[in-house]
């Protein structure tokens, strides 16, 4: 098939509008999804997941709230030791896009350092809260080294639905190289927002049902790093208000 000049017009603009991008899959042969958790690290629900990612073999992504990390710095260190990989997704959970640049720039670097302290680590990854940032916060974060990770699946793990449910959403047209957006807590006063009240369910259990879901299809659910190591990541523009 003749290529018209569009296509080779974006086919061109591909790699040039890359680097204003955000992570939101990854290209892969293999058949691994890229699991992501988010809102932790929490006494009690973190331990559940990493409880089930261990019986698995799985291994995971948690974008941690730097403020809960300072509270609870030997759970960072226990999912980094596990094989887990650590990255920021605030200091708090306040938008990104309430902050002045300078502001944001503090408090991300301050995220970065209470990781390091607690685990380390050298954090790559960066997730907005509710994933919004706009043109000055991705370069704000992005002048800090770090690279914006955002998502193409969801696990409805925030609703008050039944885990079927959840777990119907985390697999339906989900395949290798998605990235799914999970949660080992819940964002509370604690992290500077009020989002109503957190379903209760087990969030272990979700997370081994899910797995389980993920083996019947003949999916591995890996971190971002791990997939990385046979994929390729693929970026987008992702901006909001
Ligand atoms: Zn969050």
């Amino acid at each position: 098939m003749r290529r018209n000049p569009l296509h080779r017009l974006l086919r061109h603009a591909g790699p040039l509008a890359a680097p204003l991008g955000s992570i939101v899959r990854v290209e892969t042969r293999r058949p691994e999804i890229v699991l992501t958790f988010d809102d932790g690290p929490r006494p009690g629900s973190t331990e559940a997941v990493l409880d089930a990612l261990a019986e698995a073999g799985a291994t995971a992504t948690f974008f941690v709230l730097a403020g809960r990390v300072s509270r609870s710095p030997a759970l960072a260190a226990r999912l980094v030791a596990e094989g887990h990989e650590i990255a920021l997704h605030g200091l708090d959970h306040r938008p990104f896009t309430s902050f002045g640049a300078e502001e944001l720039r503090k408090r991300t670097a301050e995220g970065v350092r209470v990781i390091h302290d607690a685990t380390g680590e050298n954090v790559r990854w960066i997730r907005p809260p509710y994933g919004r940032q706009n043109l000055s916060t991705w370069s704000t974060v992005t002048r800090l080294g770090l690279t914006p990770v955002l998502w193409n699946a969801t696990l409805w793990d925030s609703r008050d639905v039944a885990d079927a449910d959840r777990v119907r959403k985390a697999t339906d047209g989900v395949g290798a190289g998605s990235v799914l957006l999970a949660h080992d807590s819940f964002a509370d006063h604690s992290d500077g927002v009020d989002d109503g009240a957190e379903p209760v369910f087990d969030r272990g259990r979700l997370a081994s049902g899910l797995l389980a879901a993920y083996a019947e299809r003949g999916l591995t659910a890996v971190s971002l790093a791990d997939a990385l190591r046979n994929g390729r990541a693929v970026r987008r523009g992702w901006f909001s208000s």
